[in-house]
C-alpha cells in the first residue's frame, strides 16, 4: 500500500483537531488532519504538488499531490473575515510546488489580535482515498519532522479495473446507529472479495465501499438512502451480494455474533424499522414538535428545483466575485429582516436570521464553494455543492441541535442560490384551513406562517428541538417532525387530524372522527376564553389557598406577552436565550441593560434568573468546549461557571446591577453537590463585595439532578428557594434522554418515582421554612396542577400561553382535595396510573 508523508508546513506545536475551537473542524467536517499553533510566520507545502485552491482572502490553499490527495491547509480560525489583510499568498492557482516552497506568508502579530485563534490546520479533504492516517503531536519544524503519514486506499489500482457499470435500487439503511465502525468494516470485507471498483453513495457524497474510513467518513445514518455502484468485470454480482446485506443490516443491532462476511445469512425480521410504525394503516406517527389539535386539509409544500448551470464562466476570478456579491446581498437581506423582526420585540426569530448570517460566514462552507470554482464550477454551482454537503453533514451529527441546523443551512443556501439564479425564495401560497406537509420546512417559511391560515404542519425531517419546532411552539401551530414520510404521498385536499401533543397524523378521519375533535375544539376554545378572562384572578383553590402562577420566559417579548396572560411574576428566565446563536458573549453591560428592562416590564412582580444553562446538547460558538462521550452527564449548567469562573462572574455581577430598584431573584442550574453550590455563592459574596450599591438578591438552586431532591434539606440551609426542573429531572430519574425521539413519550414527569422526589423537595425545604416552585415543563399540564399543589409546591413557572389554563386548574378544586390527589398519586406505579387519577378536561 502508497505510503504519503506529510511534513510540517511550520514552525510549531501540532494539537489534535479535536482541541481545536471551531466545531467545524474539530468534528472534522472538512476533513481528518491536524492542527498546528505556529511559531512561524510563512506556510510552506509539505510535500510537492498542485495548488488547486487558493482562497481569495489568502488565508487557506489547497495543494493536490500527484496520488490525487487534497490537503487543505486553512491559516487561523474565522480568518476569512479578515478580507485578505495580514496575508501575502506566494504561489497561484494551477502552480506546481515542491517541498518547502513559501505558499503564503502571514502577519502573526496581526492575527493574533483580530482572529479568534491562530490555529492553522492541515486536513486531508478527499479522505476516501486514504485508508489510514497517523499524527505526530509535539514541536514541529518547518520541512523537517513529517507530521501526518497517509496509507492510501488502493483506488489508483481500482480504477484501472474496465468492465460494465452496474447501479443497485435505493436502499435505506436500517442500522440504528448508521454504518459506523463495525458494519462498515463487515461491509468493507465484503466488498473487497470483488474485482470491480465499488461505490457507496449517498447524495452528492460518496464512500469508496473496500475503505471502512472512507465508509465511516461519509457518517451514514439510519434511515439514509443510498446507492452501490460497481464498475468492473464481477459489477453485477457486487451488486447481487451487497445490496441485500446493507439493506438487512450487514449483522448489525447484536443479532448475532459478528459473523465473518461470507457467512452472514441476513434475517430480514431482525433488521430494525428505520422510523416508528404504526399498525394502524391510517395513522402516521412522527415526533411531537408543538401541540395542539388541527382539523384540515392537506396542502404539499413542494419546493421547485432551481435549475444550477455546472460550469461557469472560463475565469474563475468572475464565478467567485458573482458568488462574493450574492453572499454580501443575502447579508443585507438577513439584516434587513432582523431590524424589522427587532422591532416587532421578536427577538427569537431575529436571532434565527442572525444565524443564518453566522452561517455564510463558516469557512468550512466557503472552503468547500472555493473548491469547486478553482475546478471551473459555476458560483451557483459551486455554492449548491458546499452547502448541501455540509448540510448532509450536519444532519448526520449525533449532536441533535447541530443536527437540526442542517435545514438552516439548506434555507439560508436556497437564498443564496436564489439571488445567485435569479430564482428568488418563493413564499408558500397556502389556502386556508391547510395542514402543511413537507419534507422539511425552512425557518424563514416558518416564520411567516400565519396560524389563521396554517392549522398545523408535519415534516419528514426534523426534530422536537428544531428551530422549525421552536418557531411552531411560539407561533402556537401544531407540529409534528420526522413523520412517516408516507405523508408526501397524501393527495392535496385529503381530510386529516394533526395531533402534535402525541406526534401524529391521522388520515382518512370518518366524518364521526372528525366532528368528535371539531367538537372538542369548540369547547376548548370556548373554555380557553373564559380561562383567558380569568387570567388576571389570583390563582386560589376552592377553599382559599393561594399559589403563584408566573412565566417561564427567554426574553423581553415572552415577558411582555406573559403580563397580558396574567404572569404574577417570571419564575424562570431562560438566560441562555441572550448568548445563543451570537458570535461573542453578551458583556456585562448587555445582560445588565437587558435583566432591569425586563425587570421593570413586570410591574414590581419578581424576576427569577437562571443563569447562563448551556453545555452538553446546547453548544455555544464562542465557547468551545470539548467533545464528550456522555454530553448531558457533563460540563453542563452550572458546571460550565464553576469550569470557567469569568463567565458567570460577569453574569453575576450583571444580575446585582439590575437588581437595583427591583425584585430579582438568582438562580443556579444543575446542581448536584454541596460543594457547587457553596462555591457558587462564594463567588457571588466576592462580587457583592465590589459593587457596594446594591439591593439583596435571593439565591435559588433547580433541583432537577435526583440528588439535590435526594439532599433537599441540607440544600435548603445553604439558599432561599427551590425551584424543581422537572424536565431534566425526569430526564435524570429515569435515565432517559429528553429528546430521544423513542423515549420522549415515554419519559412523562408524571411517573411517581418522580412525584415522590418532589415531595422529598417539598418536606426538605419546608423543614427550613423554605419554599419550592416547578418550572419544568410539568407545571403547564393541567393533569399535573392538582397534584403538584397537593404536593405543597407554592409555586408554579409555566409557558406563557399555558397560564391562564394554569390558574383555571389551581381554582377548579380545594387544597384538602388537592393533597388527599397527591397521596393517591405517590401511592400509584406508573405514570398512567396517575394520570388516570385525574380527568383532561382540557
Ligand atoms: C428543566 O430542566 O425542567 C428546566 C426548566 O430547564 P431546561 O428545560 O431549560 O433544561
Ligand atoms: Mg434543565
Amino acid at each position: 500500500m502508497a505510503i504519503l508523508e506529510i511534513r510540517a508546513p511550520l514552525d510549531g506545536v501540532i494539537l489534535p483537531l479535536e482541541q481545536v475551537p471551531d466545531p467545524v473542524f474539530s468534528q472534522k467536517m472538512v476533513g481528518d488532519g491536524l492542527a498546528i499553533d505556529p511559531l512561524s510566520q510563512v506556510l510552506t507545502a509539505p510535500c510537492p504538488g498542485t495548488v488547486t485552491q487558493l482562497h481569495h482572502a489568502g488565508h487557506a490553499v489547497t495543494l493536490t499531490t500527484s496520488e490525487g490527495i487534497e490537503i487543505l491547509m486553512h491559516i487561523g480560525l474565522d480568518t476569512v473575515a479578515l478580507k485578505g489583510q495580514g496575508f501575502d499568498p506566494r504561489v497561484t492557482l494551477g502552480q506546481q510546488v515542491a517541498l518547502g516552497d513559501a505558499l503564503i506568508a502571514f502577519d502573526a502579530d496581526r492575527l493574533a489580535t483580530s482572529a479568534k485563534s491562530l490555529l492553522t490546520l492541515l486536513i486531508v479533504t478527499n479522505g476516501e482515498l486514504v485508508a489510514s492516517m497517523s499524527a505526530t503531536s509535539g514541536r514541529v519544524h518547518t520541512g523537517q519532522e513529517v507530521c501526518l503519514t497517509l496509507t492510501l486506499a488502493e483506488v489508483g489500482a481500482a480504477t484501472e479495473i474496465r468492465g460494465k457499470r452496474v447501479a443497485s435500487a435505493a436502499i435505506v439503511i436500517p442500522n440504528p446507529t448508521g454504518l459506523h465502525a463495525r458494519p462498515a468494516a463487515v461491509l468493507a470485507s465484503l466488498a473487497k472479495r470483488f474485482k470491480s471498483r465499488i461505490l457507496l453513495q449517498r447524495g452528492d457524497d460518496e464512500a469508496n465501499a473496500k475503505s471502512v474510513t472512507s465508509i465511516m467518513g461519509i457518517e451514514i445514518a439510519l434511515g439514509d438512502k443510498v446507492v452501490v455502484i460497481a464498475e468492473g468485470p464481477d459489477a453485477q454480482e457486487v451488486i447481487d451480494t451487497i445490496a441485500p446485506e446493507l439493506a438487512a443490516g450487514l449483522g448489525d443491532e447484536g443479532s448475532r455474533p459478528a459473523p465473518a462476511p461470507a457467512t452472514i445469512e441476513p434475517d430480514p425480521a431482525q433488521a430494525p424499522a428505520p422510523r416508528p410504525h404504526s399498525d394502524d394503516p391510517n395513522l402516521l406517527l412522527g415526533v411531537a414538535a408543538s401541540p395542539g389539535l388541527g382539523v384540515g386539509r392537506i396542502y404539499q409544500l413542494r419546493r421547485a428545483e432551481i435549475a444550477v448551470p455546472e460550469t461557469g464562466d472560463e475565469d474563475p476570478r468572475k464565478e467567485r466575485r458573482k458568488l462574493d456579491d450574492a453572499l454580501d446581498r443575502a447579508k443585507n437581506e438577513l439584516e434587513a429582516l432582523q431590524t424589522e423582526l427587532k422591532a416587532a420585540a421578536d427577538a427569537k426569530k431575529a436571532a434565527i436570521f442572525a444565524a443564518h448570517q453566522e452561517l455564510l460566514e463558516d469557512p468550512g462552507l466557503l472552503d468547500i464553494a472555493e473548491s469547486a470554482l478553482a475546478k471551473g464550477k459555476s458560483a451557483a454551482y459551486a455554492w449548491h455543492r458546499a452547502y448541501t454537503i455540509q448540510a448532509g453533514r450536519l444532519a448526520r451529527l449525533k449532536n441533535l441541535v447541530m443536527a437540526g441546523r442542517a435545514v438552516d443551512l439548506r434555507d439560508v443556501g436556497r437564498r443564496v442560490l436564489g439571488i445567485l439564479t435569479g430564482q428568488p425564495v418563493e413564499e408558500p401560497r397556502v389556502p386556508l384551513g391547510s395542514i402543511l406537509i413537507a419534507e422539511d420546512l425552512a425557518p424563514s417559511d416558518t416564520a411567516k406562517l400565519n396560524p389563521k391560515e396554517v392549522l398545523g404542519f408535519a415534516t419528514v425531517g426534523g426534530g422536537a428541538t428544531s428551530h422549525v419546532a421552536i418557531l411552531a411552539r411560539a407561533l402556537d401551530i401544531p407540529a409534528v417532525a420526522g413523520i412517516d414520510p408516507r405523508a408526501l404521498e397524501l393527495p392535496d385536499g385529503s381530510d386529516v387530524i394533526l395531533d402534535g401533543g402525541k406526534g401524529h397524523l391521522r388520515i382518512n378521519p370518518s366524518p364521526d372522527e372528525v366532528s368528535r375533535i371539531t367538537q372538542a375544539q369548540a369547547r376548548l376554545a370556548t373554555n380557553k376564553a373564559a380561562d383567558l378572562a380569568a387570567a388576571g384572578e389570583p390563582a386560589t383553590t376552592t377553599d382559599g389557598h393561594r399559589v403563584e402562577v408566573v412565566a417561564n420566559i427567554g426574553g423581553l417579548a415572552d415577558a411582555r406577552k406573559g403580563m397580558t396572560m396574567g404572569a404574577e411574576g417570571v419564575g424562570l428566565l431562560r438566560s441562555e436565550f441572550l448568548y445563543l446563536e451570537r458570535a461573542t458573549a453578551p458583556t456585562e453591560d448587555e445582560q445588565a441593560a437587558i435583566y432591569a428592562e425586563i425587570a421593570a416590564a413586570l410591574n414590581g412582580q419578581p424576576l427569577i434568573i437562571r443563569t447562563l444553562d448551556v453545555g452538553g446538547d446546547k453548544p455555544l460558538a464562542y465557547l468551545p468546549m470539548p467533545r464528550e462521550e456522555n454530553p448531558m452527564l457533563g460540563i453542563r449548567g452550572v458546571r460550565i461557571g464553576l469550569d470557567r469562573p469569568e463567565i458567570l462572574r460577569t453574569q453575576v455581577r450583571a444580575i446585582l446591577r439590575a437588581g437595583k430598584g427591583h425584585c430579582l431573584r438568582m438562580m443556579f442550574p444543575m446542581i448536584a453537590t454541596l460543594d457547587e453550590i457553596r462555591s457558587v455563592k462564594g463567588l457571588v459574596e466576592e462580587e457583592r463585595a465590589k459593587l457596594p450599591d446594591t439591593d439583596p438578591v435571593q439565591l435559588g438552586i433547580m433541583v432537577e439532578v435526583p440528588a439535590a431532591a435526594v439532599l433537599a434539606r441540607q440544600f435548603a440551609r445553604e439558599v432561599d428557594f427551590f425551584s424543581i426542573g422537572t424536565n431534566d429531572l425526569t430526564q435524570y430519574t429515569l435515565a432517559m434522554d429528553r429528546g430521544h425521539p423513542k423515549l420522549g413519550s415515554k419519559a412523562d414527569a408524571l411517573n411517581p418515582a418522580i412525584l415522590q422526589l418532589i415531595a422529598q423537595t417539598v418536606a426538605g425545604a419546608a423543614a427550613e421554612g423554605k419554599w419550592v416552585g416547578i418550572c419544568g415543563g410539568m407545571a403547564s399540564d393541567p393533569q399535573a396542577v392538582p397534584i403538584l399543589v397537593g404536593l405543597g409546591v407554592k409555586e408554579l413557572s409555566c409557558s406563557v400561553p399555558a397560564i391562564p389554563i394554569v390558574k383555571a386548574a389551581v381554582r377548579g378544586r380545594s387544597f384538602a382535595d388537592c393533597q388527599a390527589l397527591a397521596q393517591q398519586a405517590l401511592a400509584q406505579g406508573t405514570a398512567a396510573e396517575v394520570r388516570a387519577l385525574v380527568p383532561n378536561d382540557y
